[in-house]
């Protein structure tokens, strides 16, 4: 993939104003970094750009911080819990700076780890803002406004997402957080409104919850995590309810007034009902809309989707030659090793191989405590498809390790191919869910039948082993008819 200009960025600017590169990337996220470091360590000249953040969203303002906030909230949880465990003190405070200070310097480390190997692979990080100003060549504006023209031999686009803020009237007035603002807080909301029972909308209520706001969860849909199975939701209301979480479903929000940070009033629509729901924040958790805008796109003939996203094929090439997208501003499922392996799907199609996103797994979590984590065929999924199953599904209870911890709360279930033993879904709402989940990700991708999982020696006492207690409980059959006729 290398180029043949030699030129130091330093002469090239002098000579013509335009640096020549093999890979230019806009936007700096978690797969985009990956890809930087990869192709500038098989030397290539690799620039990524991007205006605010070392290493994207993930290690600054999304995935790692918030899992820092919610560790702490764990402890605090654990604290609340301490006699259970035989344990006394004289009471406890939370102090949100020191929580916040935790989660910066967990920051500051990521960002110095990711620019130690930019030294070290060679590939530049330039923080400016980035634009197309013909194909394949991107414009970037420096912090003193300096300004910079980068062509690419190839052009990666990953601009990523930001949170959507819904056209609600005095929503915007109202100036809500979103995650960003949510993990920066130095003290702790007295009473939270939560819009959003997503992903970031429970994990968030239930951290700010253990901390000791007083939350309410707004939600359109009649459950939350709605494209989850009912028993899945179902037992994640239970979790919201028992740790006092107001949630209200299918509520309509008429309008808000007030300002967050100080006073906040909703007015909601639930079943033909007007209720008034008073906070002093509202945190705004509902979808993401993507990084197009003021791109000079149109520029490089690089169209967007009805939606909004970055048009690509399932090799991640955009309609312009040369410019791959990938990430969520390319549509990919909204995860951080999505975007990593979006990476790969590049990476290989740009060294002489030929990959693609569809048909791979996309394995998730949901970190609450406990988590939830889910890969492969859900049982809607498995319905709406006409797909026979077998379900095996044990209790939290069964898992030995579960109880030398006392967190016996939530199931394991696995959907098994009907007339084979090959796994088709696995989900887990319980301690350690993702962990476990990876080993029978792992069985999947070797295409492990279940009863490998169920017949193997799996070190006791460990939250993995209780996979044998579910893949030797009796399994239920599902759809089998259905199959039959089709
Ligand atoms: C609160 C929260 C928690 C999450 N937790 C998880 C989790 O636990 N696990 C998980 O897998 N996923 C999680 N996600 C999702 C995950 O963060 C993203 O899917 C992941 O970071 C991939 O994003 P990306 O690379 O597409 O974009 P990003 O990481 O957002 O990168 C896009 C970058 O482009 C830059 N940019 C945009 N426009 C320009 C421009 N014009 N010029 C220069 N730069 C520009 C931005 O500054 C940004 O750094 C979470 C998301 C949120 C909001």
């Amino acid at each position: 993939m290398k180029s043949t200009n030699n030129a130091s960025p330093a002469q090239a600017r002098k000579q013509t104003h335009l640096e020549e590169f093999d890979l230019v990337i806009l936007g700096g996220g978690t797969g985009s970094t990956v890809a930087a470091w990869t192709f500038a360590g098989e030397g290539n000249r690799v620039a990524v750009v991007d205006r605010q953040y070392i290493g994207g969203s993930c290690p600054n303002i999304a995935c790692l911080p918030s899992k820092n906030i919610i560790h702490s909230a764990k402890v605090a949880s654990y604290f609340r819990r301490s006699k259970e465990f035989g344990i006394t003190h004289d009471g406890f405070t939370i102090e949100m700076s020191g929580v916040r200070e935790r989660k910066r310097r967990m920051v500051r480390g990521l960002n110095d780890m990711y620019m130690e190997n930019y030294r070290n692979t060679g590939a530049e990080f330039i923080l400016g803002s980035g634009r197309f100003v013909a194909p394949r060549t991107v414009e970037v504006t420096l912090a003193d406004g300096t300004r910079r023209q980068l062509r690419g031999a190839n052009v990666i686009v990953s601009t990523g997402t930001r949170a959507a803020l819904e056209t609600i009237p005095g929503l915007a007035e109202a100036q809500p957080l979103t995650h960003i603002e949510a993990l920066e807080l130095d003290e702790i909301p007295a009473r939270l409104l939560v819009i959003g029972g997503g992903y970031v909308g429970v994990e968030m209520s239930q951290a700010m919850r253990r901390f000791g706001s007083e939350v309410t969860i707004v939600d359109s849909n009649g459950r939350l995590m709605s494209k989850e199975d009912p028993d899945v939701c179902k037992a994640l209301g239970g979790l919201l309810a028992d740790e006092g979480i107001d949630v209200h479903l299918n509520a309509r929000i008429k309008r808000v007034s007030g300002k967050s940070g100080d006073s906040v009033t909703i007015i909601v629509e639930q079943n033909g009902t007007e209720k008034v729901l008073q906070g002093t924040h509202i945190l705004v958790a509902t979808g993401r809309n993507p990084n197009t805008e003021g791109l000079g796109l149109e520029l490089t003939g690089v169209e967007l989707t009805e939606r909004g996203y970055l048009k690509v094929n399932e090799r991640l090439q955009t309609t312009a030659p040369g410019v791959w997208a990938i990430g969520e501003v390319a549509g990919s499922p909204q995860f951080t090793h999505i975007s990593v392996d979006d990476f790969r799907v590049v990476h290989a199609n740009l060294t002489g191989g030929n990959r693609v996103t569809t048909g791979r797994q996309v394995p998730y979590c949901l970190f609450t405590d406990p988590e939830l984590a889910r890969i492969g065929l859900s049982e809607t999924e498995a319905k709406t498809q006409g797909t026979a199953y077998r379900l095996f599904k044990v209790p939290m209870e069964s898992n030995l390790r579960a109880r030398t911890l006392s967190e016996t709360r939530g199931f394991v279930k696995a959907l098994v191919e009907a007339d084979s033993d090959r796994i088709l879904g696995f989900t887990a709402f319980g301690v350690g869910a993702g962990e476990t989940l990876a080993a029978v990700q792992v069985a999947m991708i070797a295409g492990l039948p279940y009863t490998g999982l169920r017949d193997a020696v799996l070190t006791h006492p460990t939250l993995a082993e209780g996979l044998i207690p579910l893949f030797s409980s009796t399994a239920s059959a599902h759809n089998l008819v259905k199959t039959k006729g089709a």
